[in-house]
């Protein structure tokens, strides 16, 4: 007899339905009320184009980018023209390509309502490289018509060289918008920043609790407000504390992600942005297996964590916790060199392949995990790096571990029924069985 655990919908769920619904609201008629658009590769730094004032944030692939997810008639154009341009290679990054065929064909900026979005600026921060060179090709594209700024990821934690970057691109802000720059807006955005990553690293600290209170799903679905409206504003504080509590209490009370969860796996690597037939993450529910999270989703640009040397990660301090004050431009540029030189782990794992081996390997055993899922994505070389190494590290402390190849963003590579087999044998051989629904 298989152990049930108490489960339910989350009660923030409305509120992250509205929120996004506002978001993309604001966005649309952001140029009615005189702010900016701004496009990044992700959603860290946000703070720094906050200085000019509300703005409106796309992280990734444009305004575009569910409708055209959701639309694989659309999906498969855009890639197929990308295709004809020569950019044809599983090596190349997915979104890239994604990017160029959709921008050629003119559907890049277009809002689900079908009005041209096009941002004021982008910029983005080179870990990897596609996303500085996916700046430069909307730049070329456009006629030059939208201005970019790369911030470099540091070779090596320098906070004076970060900071040298932020000014310099405060500066080119001012000129690319003719706007004035704001010190306390950048100050009150950059201690909400901090802030974000504290609560979202609270909420993923709760995963380690057996059952699981929430699944991999639905913390990528949380995150989604953050890629939308970035990590500055107070509304985004306000709905991760929401959700803290709301997870705090399902803790208290055993409900869990998955009622018949008995096996838990840690599902590493970007998975499909389109929708799949198989419900990738869901699909172990039939076997009591729930996926409680991962590298990518706890840090991936949203989690702040103090890394201890053996790659424990416990969630950082805040800035308060750390005395440190933010009352000018340059203690705010300073706060922002420090989080993501220190207690970014995506970051520091983008600096250090050992590095990211490690916290992937203590996340496994501090998450109570039973084995690891790892994707070795086609088309996002950035989130598979490492993980062959990975994969050999965790077996060395007795994970089992099975690699897949899925691609993030071509439907025309995704083989449901392998897929669907591979997880099937992978359970099986570690003793799980379906469970009668
Ligand atoms: S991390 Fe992946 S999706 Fe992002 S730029 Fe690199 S290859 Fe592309």
């Amino acid at each position: 007899m298989v152990q049930k655990y108490q489960t339910k919908r989350l009660d923030c769920w409305p509120k992250l339905l509205e929120l996004r619904q506002q978001l993309a609201e604001e966005l649309g008629t952001a140029r009615e009320r005189g702010e900016l658009l701004v496009m990044g590769g992700e959603t860290g730094l946000t703070s720094l184009p906050a200085g000019l004032g509300r703005f409106h944030f796309f992280a990734g692939l444009g305004p575009n980018t569910a409708r055209i997810m959701g639309d694989y008639e659309l999906l498969s154009r855009c890639l197929y023209q990308a295709e004809v341009m020569g950019y044809e290679s599983w090596d190349l990054c997915g979104p890239l390509r994604l990017h160029v065929g959709a921008m050629a064909l003119g559907i890049f900026e277009q809002s689900p309502d079908g009005k041209p979005e096009k941002p004021d600026f982008i910029f983005t921060e080179r870990m990897c490289d596609q996303q500085a060179k996916g700046a430069q090709l909307m730049n070329d594209m456009y006629n030059a018509s939208i201005p970019f700024f790369v911030i470099e990821a540091a070779p090596e934690p320098r906070v004076d060289y970060m900071v040298s970057q932020y000014a310099e691109f405060i500066t080119w802000m001012e000129k690319v918008t003719g706007r004035k720059y704001r010190d306390d807006l950048l100050i009150e955005a950059t201690k909400n920043e901090w802030q974000t990553g504290v609560l979202w690293s609270r909420i993923c600290e709760l995963q380690k609790t057996v059952p699981a209170p929430l699944d991999l799903r639905t913390l990528f679905s949380l995150t989604t407000v953050i890629w939308r409206s970035g990590k500055y504003r107070s509304e985004t504080i306000e709905f991760l504390q929401m959700v803290l509590d709301e997870v705090k209490d399902r803790v208290a009370n055993k409900i869990a992600a998955l009622a018949t969860e008995r096996y838990r796996l840690i599902y590493e690597g970007a998975t499909p942005w389109f929708r799949t037939p198989t419900p990738i993450l869901h699909y172990p529910h039939k076997y009591g297996a729930v996926c409680i999270g991962s590298c990518e989703a706890f840090t991936g640009g949203h989690g702040t964590w103090e890394i201890l040397e053996d790659g424990t990660m416990k969630v950082a301090p805040t800035l308060s916790e750390l005395g440190m004050k933010v009352e000018t431009r340059q203690q705010a540029l300073e706060a922002l060199a420090i989080l993501y030189l220190k207690y970014s782990p995506l970051k520091i794992g983008h600096r250090s392949v050992e590095e990211r081996i490690k916290h992937r390997v203590r996340l496994a055993e501090d998450w109570h995990v039973d084995a690891v899922i790892l994707n070795n994505s086609i088309g996002c070389r950035g989130n598979a790096l490492g993980n062959a190494e990975t994969a050999l590290a965790l077996k060395a402390k007795g994970f089992p571990v099975t690699v897949d190849e899925l691609d993030i963003i071509d439907p025309k590579e995704f083989d449901a029924e392998r897929c669907e087999r591979r997880m099937d044998d992978f359970l099986e051989v570690q003793g799980l069985r379906p469970l009668a629904s």
